[in-house]
Formats: structure tokens, sequence, C-alpha cells
């Protein structure tokens, strides 16, 4: 059994102005809108090409590296 620690980011140091910009593309390739749901951390952060790419490579969450147990796809 593995046990990931996650360790508080220091939020003293945060920048400020970040820029919120492109939150609803993909974060793999940036190109297409987030379509997929990752179970089980419910992250929505690939489309749904990304997301098989992600399954194949792994099954790992590309934002939180949860394993990944089921997707839910998304429809606009
Ligand atoms: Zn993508
Ligand atoms: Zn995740």
């Amino acid at each position: 059994m593995l046990l990931y620690v996650v360790q508080p980011a220091n939020s003293e140091s945060c920048t400020k102005g970040e820029d919120q910009d492109d939150e609803d593309l993909c974060i793999v390739c940036w190109e297409r809108e987030r379509e997929v749901i990752f179970c089980d951390c419910m992250h929505m952060c690939t489309c749904q090409s990304c997301a098989s790419d992600v399954m194949a490579a792994g099954a790992l969450c590309p934002m939180c590296r949860t394993r990944i147990h089921s997707t839910i796809t998304v429809k606009f």
C-alpha cells in the first residue's frame, strides 16, 4: 500500500496577480476544453483525447497523481 503525503504549500510566498486565463482548457494539450472527470479525485482537467492518453500511460491524474478508477465524460 502506498501513501502519498501532500505538504501544504507556503501560502506566505504566493505571488500576486496570477492570470486565470485558459482555466477551462485541458492542462495537457491546452488546445481543447476540459470534458472528462477523473474518479476518484473528481478533477476535470483534460479533454477526451488526453484522458485516453492518461489512462494508457498508467491512469494517474495529471493534476494530483491519484490513481484513476474511472472517467466521466461531460457533454456541454
Ligand atoms: Zn487535451
Ligand atoms: Zn486529480
